[in-house]
C-alpha cells in the first residue's frame, strides 16, 4: 500500500502514514506505534480504523 490512508498522498511503503500525517498524530500515539511488540499489529489496526471513522489525526489514541 503506497497511498497514505489518511490523505491519499504517496507515502513511503515502509511507513504507516505519509510524514505530514504521521506528525499530525499526538506524540504519545506516535511513541506507541513505534513499539514493536506483540501488540504492534493491533495498534496499526486501531490507527487505520480511527482514520476510517474520520477521527482527526491529533485525537487518535491507540493501545499504549
Ligand atoms: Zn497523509
Amino acid at each position: 500500500m503506497n497511498d497514505c490512508p489518511a490523505c491519499g498522498r504517496v507515502k513511503n511503503p515502509a511507513h504507516y502514514l505519509c510524514s505530514r500525517c504521521w506528525y499530525s498524530l499526538g506524540p504519545t500515539t506516535r511513541k506507541s506505534l513505534w513499539r514493536k511488540d506483540s501488540l504492534a499489529a493491533e495498534r496499526l489496526r486501531e490507527l487505520y480504523q480511527a482514520i476510517q471513522r474520520d477521527i482527526p489525526l491529533a485525537d487518535i489514541k491507540v493501545t499504549p
